[in-house]
């Protein structure tokens, strides 16, 4: 076999190896998506469940908390372990007004992306700057909501629960509005929603429409009864 043939055979072989395990990644996520189990909690509950990823951020997660802290709602918060390094007063200010902290990756990879080495030094590295600080971390959000195998042993591994979410409202994009997100949040919202919010990343400044939202969304929910409480709480007694 000539030479270039034989460059030619190992490219496709890669290649397959490639796709089959990035296949493998869609498909563990696909499954795991489909078992959710938030997606089977009754709404006969007037629990809600604020959750928000991809911060801190150094000029959003305080407004954010202010918020939380004026109108008293404990939420969880599935930070970028990035973050807990550059910002540790804003982590213990989190932790010391009640909220749940979980992890959400070191820098907001992508599972599916990962290869092997590359998703266990995640896990590795983030885990070790809440262990220095001594923080307890229960729960991960996998970015995107993305997993593969791999990802769900090293959760097992390091005591993780994976927490998805039953609402989610593309607080993220750029051209969106406060009232469009009030207006989601609206139609979406029932008892036993765990929200996905996001106060970090976003286009346009986005977690300040977020922000915006909910300062006019959490006295509304509080006005036809609902109370909030961290995943721990929900986990702890309605999830195995
Ligand atoms: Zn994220």
């Amino acid at each position: 076999m000539s030479l270039k043939r034989i460059i030619k055979k190992c490219l496709s072989i890669s290649l397959f190896a490639a796709l089959l395990y990035f296949l493998v990644g869609v498909v563990t996520t696909l499954w795991y998506r489909a078992m959710n189990p938030l997606k089977r909690l009754t709404q006969d509950s007037k629990k809600l469940y604020l959750t928000f990823d991809d911060g801190m951020n150094p000029v959003y997660t305080p407004m954010l908390l202010d918020l939380l802290k004026k109108t008293d709602v404990k939420a969880s918060f599935f930070i970028l372990a990035s973050t807990a390094k550059s910002n540790p007063k804003l982590l213990q200010r989190m932790i010391e007004e009640g909220h749940q902290v979980g992890l959400h990756s070191f820098k907001h990879n992508n599972q599916i992306l990962q290869f092997p080495h590359q998703l266990k030094l995640d896990f590795e590295k983030s885990m070790r700057i809440f262990d220095e600080r001594k923080i307890e971390i229960k729960y991960f959000r996998p970015p995107w909501g993305h997993v593969r195998p791999l990802g769900l042993c090293l959760c097992k591994a390091y005591g993780l629960r994976i927490v998805l979410w039953n609402v989610i409202v593309q607080d993220w994009e750029g051209r969106t509005t406060a009232k469009i997100l009030c207006d989601k949040l609206r139609k979406k919202v029932r008892g036993n929603s765990v929200i996905c919010l996001h106060d970090g990343r976003g286009k346009n400044k986005a977690p300040l429409k977020t922000i915006e939202a909910l300062s006019i969304m959490i006295p509304k929910w509080k006005e036809e009864g609902y109370a909030f409480e961290t995943v721990d709480n929900l986990y702890k007694k309605n999830i195995k």
